[in-house]
């Protein structure tokens, strides 16, 4: 029974990885194998370096560390992907509202929240450098504080990485 859950399990991943592959191989292959960047522009229409400040890490209330970088920015300015990537989920939640996760280059995870609303994406559907993916807003825990975006990186196996470093990394514009 064991082994039969697993062989359905894996058939269903399969199933999936070839679902999500099959319509654009050559790029997803790409994706997949590609090295992380050393440097990520600011995923903010207009973002610059002197507006962002490094608040990872910081305590926001029983006893939840920032696990991210605030972006703030005008209601309805653009939310750009900062890499190629494929869109893994586009929905809502609690603490992040409207929230876009990206897979990037590098096996990382991108994490765009408190969207007001989303761009013309789709789930699995392939994004380039600069596509529209959202709007900044203030949905979910941040109804209270001005519209900013929450940007968020992780990777396998540590997790959540600040990506402060990687966006002040990106050369000025
Ligand atoms: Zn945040």
């Amino acid at each position: 029974m064991k082994t039969l859950f697993a062989l359905l399990m894996l058939a269903g991943l399969l199933l999936a990885a070839v679902l999500i592959v099959i319509p654009h191989p050559p790029a997803v292959f790409s994706l997949l194998t590609a090295a992380a960047p050393s440097a990520l522009p600011i995923p903010v229409e207009g973002g610059s370096h002197n507006a962002i400040v490094d608040s990872w890490g910081s305590l926001r209330g029983r006893g939840r560390r920032h696990k991210g970088i605030d972006i703030f920015a005008k209601r309805g300015t653009r939310v750009l992907a900062p890499v190629q990537g494929l869109v893994l989920g586009i929905g809502q939640n609690r603490l992040g509202g409207n929230f876009v996760s990206l897979l990037g280059p590098g096996l990382q995870i991108h994490y765009f929240a408190h969207l007001d609303r989303f761009g013309p994406i789709k789930k699995f559907g392939l994004v380039q450098r600069g596509d529209v993916l959202g709007y900044v807003g203030n949905t979910g825990n941040a109804k209270a504080t001005p519209p900013h975006l929450h940007y968020g990186l992780y990777v396998y196996p540590e997790g959540a990485i600040n990506p402060y470093p990687l966006l002040m990394a990106a050369p000025a514009d």
